[in-house]
């Protein structure tokens, strides 16, 4: 089945996008939590955090580097944080793999 993030890097579905490369996709979250919430998205389809194997280590490390990138382009690197909720128990909606970026305020537990 065809993720979200899949049919917004296809343009089918529109987004903010803020970031492209050929591995990586970072969008303005539709439903933001702080200021800033960027979503960190993987341009390979894979389900969760979890299911990351040694081969998309490239990946990985290409998405963190966009976080740091980011957080500087949106003037948060001096708080943020990363989130990346795995399965249905942590919350995760879309099975596609993505990293939260979120700052701009006093960032609590419980938010
Ligand atoms: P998850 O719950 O899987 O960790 O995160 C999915 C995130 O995608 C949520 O924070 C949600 O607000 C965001 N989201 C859901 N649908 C859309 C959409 O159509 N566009 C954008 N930009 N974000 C979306």
């Amino acid at each position: 089945m065809t993720t979200l993030f899949e049919k917004i890097i296809k343009r089918e579905i529109k987004a903010d996008i803020v970031y492209e490369d050929d591995q990586v996709i970072a969008i303005k979250d539709i439903c933001p939590k702080a200021p800033v919430h960027l979503l960190i998205i993987s341009k390979k389809v894979i389900e969760s955090f979890q299911k990351i194997t040694k081969n998309d280590f490239p990946i990985i490390n290409k998405m963190m580097e966009v976080c740091q990138k980011l957080a500087v382009e949106f003037a948060i690197e001096n708080g943020y944080r990363i989130i990346t909720n795995v399965g249905k128990n942590a919350g995760q909606t879309i099975l596609h793999l993505h990293f939260h970026l979120l700052g701009g305020k006093d960032l609590k537990w419980d938010f």
